[in-house]
């Protein structure tokens, strides 16, 4: 299985919004979608980096709470790892885990097309163990 599967089954939706936005604007998004992380888009769409609960966390931590009038921009991950839609689930929990993040942008010609998050490949790596049990028990039950 590979991240179009997951996004087949959980659509290709994601939040996304500029780099000129506050990050008072971003914890407002986080809190209203119920996510963990944001997209950053350039005009013509195309990704410029990504904003998590923890680059807020750390911001507020280091800063203040003033620092929720600057802008996003000058906080979030400018050098974002993107997957395809062909990359395996453990090529993405490879990648998650390697770099330590838990989301992954799904991109296909320079197009942002949808977001996988940690919890989305443990789902699917654990439906994917469940059907090779049941195969398995199909195949000795003869
Ligand atoms: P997360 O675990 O997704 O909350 O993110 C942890 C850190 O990694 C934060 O600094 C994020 O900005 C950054 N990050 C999250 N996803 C990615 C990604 N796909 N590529 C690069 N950095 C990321």
């Amino acid at each position: 299985m590979n991240a179009a599967a997951i996004l087949k089954l959980k659509g290709n939706g994601v939040v996304t919004t500029t780099k000129d936005k506050s990050l008072l604007d971003i914890a407002k998004l986080l809190a209203e979608h119920g996510i963990g992380c944001i997209v950053i888009v350039r005009d013509d769409d195309k990704v410029a980096g990504i904003m998590s609960e923890r680059d807020l966390m750390r911001a507020i931590g280091q800063a203040g709470p003033e620092v929720l009038e600057e802008p996003v921009s000058d906080f979030m991950t400018k050098t974002v790892v993107t997957a395809r839609e062909a990359d395996t689930i453990d090529r993405l929990m490879w990648e998650m885990t390697t770099h330590r993040f838990r989301h992954m942008p799904v991109v296909e010609r320079d197009r942002l097309i949808g977001l996988v998050s940690i919890g989305d490949v443990v789902k699917m790596r654990i439906a994917e163990v469940e059907m090779e049990a049941a195969a398995t028990r199909m195949y000795t039950a003869g």
